[in-house]
């Protein structure tokens, strides 16, 4: 029996990983959970899968749920909470499902126990992919990504050897704007972008659907994932989101990965690692989808893409310049102080003003996210 901790329990990535276990009940237990301050839903997580302790980041309510779960059950609060659990819990597979930089803590010390990290925070890559690397390599940690994509690629590369990659292509939905014309964007509304057409999840992840930075940060992800640099990650817009991402080898030969769009598939995938186990909820009707369609993505219209991809070739802090930037830009634009054009504008606006920096230690990672945020809400 395997020993889970989940990271970001009422998300949809966190939610989805419950169903996985609850389907697997014979092979994995759940030992740890956290949410931010959902404890509507933990409250239910906890009498279905009896964790020996949770974390919940906000203080009141972690208070509150302290005043209603029985005593078995530790609740620890804040982001100490998090850590405690992630350096001290007990667990086999840590489960990095939260939103943004705040994964990144927690992640490291799952790490520094040797742990399979089953990661679907991007932002941690994003923000100290080479740190985190190299930390794997130093205390054997096992880094399997449940971001669909980087699944696909991972499962493309199997028996293959990395030297023969021409090229990745990451598959992109293209989110809900990817017709609109540029004054069209200028327009439009966080109900709109807030529709994704083929994946349900998160807010700020939905957005960042829309802007197409969530690819941008999947491609710096993808690169530090599976050494590879900016000139041989490609975007391709697949409506569909049938073909999760694709590898070209040497030959010109293509192998893709195929599957409806569900998340549970990648997270089983990443739980039951190197084993295939039977997904009886899966039904790949291919007649019923009929066509698949690629376009390019304009990048021209789509900055964040862009930015995403001179970030990477610039490299040092660059990238997490980019990440805090874009946190901030997201939440402003969600409250609808900035539009949606403004997301990249904001983030220009915060590369021209904080120093791009080499990464000596994980220090220069929280000093940097931490001056980019105060530049970020200082703007107007
Ligand atoms: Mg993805």
């Amino acid at each position: 029996m395997k020993k889970i901790a989940i990271f970001g329990s009422s998300g949809s990535i966190g939610v989805s990983t419950l169903d996985v276990v609850r389907h697997l009940k014979n092979r994995f237990q759940i030992s740890a959970l956290s949410v931010y301050s959902r404890i509507d839903l933990l409250e239910a997580q906890i009498a279905e899968f009896n964790p020996e302790v949770v974390c919940v980041v906000d203080k009141n309510a972690a208070e509150v749920l302290r005043s209603k779960t029985a005593p078995k059950t530790r609740v620890l609060s804040g982001e100490e909470g998090l850590k405690t659990i992630a350096a001290e819990g007990d667990y086999n597979i840590f489960v990095g499902a939260m939103v943004g930089f705040s994964g990144l803590s927690p992640t490291l010390e799952a790490i520094k126990r040797g742990k399979r990290i089953a990661l679907a925070n991007k932002e941690t890559l994003v923000v100290a992919g080479e740190l985190v690397k190299n930390l794997c390599l130093a205390y054997n940690a096992e880094l399997l990504p449940v971001d669909s994509e980087h699944s696909a690629i991972f499962q493309c590369l199997i028996g293959e050897d990395v030297k023969e990659i021409n090229r990745i292509i990451l598959t992109a939905s293209g989110g809900p704007f990817f017709k609109f014309s540029k004054e069209e964007l200028n327009r439009v509304t966080v109900e709109q972008a807030l529709k994704h057409p083929t994946w349900k999840m998160g807010a700020k992840i939905t957005i960042d659907s829309a802007t197409l930075m969530n690819k941008g940060l999947e491609l710096i992800e993808a690169s530090w994932l599976f050494d590879m640099k900016a000139d041989r990650l490609d975007v391709v817009i697949h409506p569909q989101s049938i073909i999760h991402s694709m590898v070209e080898f040497r030959d010109r030969s293509v192998k893709a990965q195929l599957s409806v769009p569900d998340m549970k598939l990648p997270i089983q995938y990443a739980l039951t690692y190197p084993e295939r186990v039977h997904a009886q909820w899966v039904n790949n009707n291919y007649p019923a989808i009929g066509t698949l369609s690629f376009f390019e993505p304009d990048r021209q219209k789509f900055e964040c893409l862009n930015i995403a991809y001179d970030a990477l070739e610039a490299g040092g802090t660059a990238p997490c310049i980019v990440n805090a930037a874009n946190e901030v830009a997201v939440e402003k634009f969600l409250r609808k102080e900035i539009g949606f054009t403004d997301i990249p504008k904001l983030i220009d606006k915060c590369l021209d003003k904080v120093e791009n920096h080499k990464v000596a230690d994980i220090d220069t990672i929280f000093e940097t996210d931490k001056k980019t945020r105060e530049f970020a809400l200082a703007l107007d």
